[in-house]
């Protein structure tokens, strides 16, 4: 019997432990290893806007692949009676920049209502070097709702949640066949990949109700309020490299004279929590098969699917990168195990 173990359980690990349960019911338990649950994963402080950023230099086409399919997820999912339950929203965005973008995003085709901003209607931003800006209806994916939904549908379709602390990739050989390294940040240190290293994003939780919008600002020192289902999520930073988690008073400082410039009536608003998070950053996502000695049960090459290095799309990225990721779980099955039954696609 093939062993199939997923670590990390943050939206990148829970959602490819849900599709490859889907897609081999043969496997009779996969195992989920990790750390920590919701509310304890990246995911749960993050705005969750559906949006391509901090994805360094992964190939255009694999991202626009990865974020078509989560943008399909999202919809569908919106689009069922348990859609707002789960997390997911559909809101307007606005993202605006202060470069001058000649051609129009990739993934301008995936969203609804996509439209370039004229030159005045940037004034209202009052951040004079703007130059372009881009108005489209997207979602936002409330992890902290989607992950115990996800928790959920692994446990009663018969998954094994084991809460430990994996220290090296390679411990695992001895208990399982393949391994979805689905680990985050930590990959820096499970794989261990020097090339994964945070982003530390620091956000602010407030109650503002009558914001409704997204407003997105590009630049390296830009702000940005996203409207979630309970509080607006003011941010932000991006710092390469900052493992602390800690908050840092002059981010505050930064967040919210930047929110309240976007929109003054922020400045009234209560706040509920500060938050920081490290994005997996990396020069680009690691979405590949390797094989690292053998397993225990014989002459099986011990197989590994690394998952990770999302930067800031993780809730972006996920469902594509799910799909593809079992994907890789058929090929390593077909090449040692022969399943009898493989169902093509989730349902989900
Ligand atoms: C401030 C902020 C705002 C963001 N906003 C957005 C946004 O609007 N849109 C968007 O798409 N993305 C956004 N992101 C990015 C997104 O949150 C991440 O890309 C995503 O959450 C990464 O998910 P993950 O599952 O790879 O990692 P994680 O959520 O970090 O999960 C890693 C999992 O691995 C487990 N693990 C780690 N080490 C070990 C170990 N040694 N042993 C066992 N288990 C282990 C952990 O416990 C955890 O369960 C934001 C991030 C931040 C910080």
């Amino acid at each position: 019997m093939v062993r199939i173990a997923v670590v990390g359980a943050g939206i990148i690990g829970l959602s490819s432990a849900i599709s490859i349960q889907r897609s081999f019911p043969d496997v009779k338990t996969i195992t989920l290893i990790t750390e920590k649950l919701s509310p304890h994963t990246t995911g749960d402080g993050a705005a969750g806007v559906w949006s391509p950023y901090l994805l360094g230099d992964t190939p255009e086409k694999d991202v626009y692949r990865w974020a078509k399919a989560t943008h399909d997820f999202l919809h569908n999912q919106w689009r069922t009676e348990d859609g707002g339950v789960i997390g997911i929203s559909m809101l307007p965005v606005i993202r605006v920049v202060s470069e001058e973008e000649t051609s129009d995003p990739m993934w301008k085709d995936i969203v609804f209502g996509f439209r370039k901003m004229k030159l005045d209607e940037l004034a209202v931003f009052k951040k004079p070097s703007l130059k372009t800006g881009y108005s489209f209806v997207s979602f936002t994916c409330e992890a902290a709702k989607l992950l115990p939904y996800f928790l959920d549908i692994f446990k009663r379709s018969g998954g094994n949640v084991v809460i430990r602390r994996v220290d090296n990739i390679t411990e695992l050989q001895h208990e399982f066949d393949i391994v979805v390294n689905c680990t985050g940040v930590q990959a820096n240190r499970i794989v261990p990949d020097p090339l994964v290293q945070p982003k530390r994003g620091q956000v602010m939780r407030v109650l503002a109700p009558t914001v409704k919008w997204a407003i997105l600002e590009d630049d390296d020192d830009g702000n940005y309020i996203i409207p979630n289902q309970d509080a607006v999520v003011l941010g932000g930073t991006h710092q390469e490299g900052d493992w602390n988690t800690e908050v840092y008073s002059e981010d505050t400082v930064h967040i919210t004279k930047g929110c309240f410039r976007i929109i003054p009536s922020l400045k009234n608003a209560q706040v509920f929590k500060e938050w920081v998070g490290l994005r997996p950053g990396r020069p680009a996502v690691r979405l590949e098969m390797e094989k690292i000695g053998i397993s225990s049960q014989g002459k099986i090459p011990f197989t590994v699917i690394h998952n990770y290095g999302h930067g800031g799309s993780g809730l972006t990225l996920f469902w594509g990168c799910a799909l593809r990721t079992t994907d890789l779980v058929k090929n390593a099955l077909e090449l040692h195990y022969q399943p009898s039954k493989y169902v093509p696609r989730s349902k989900l």
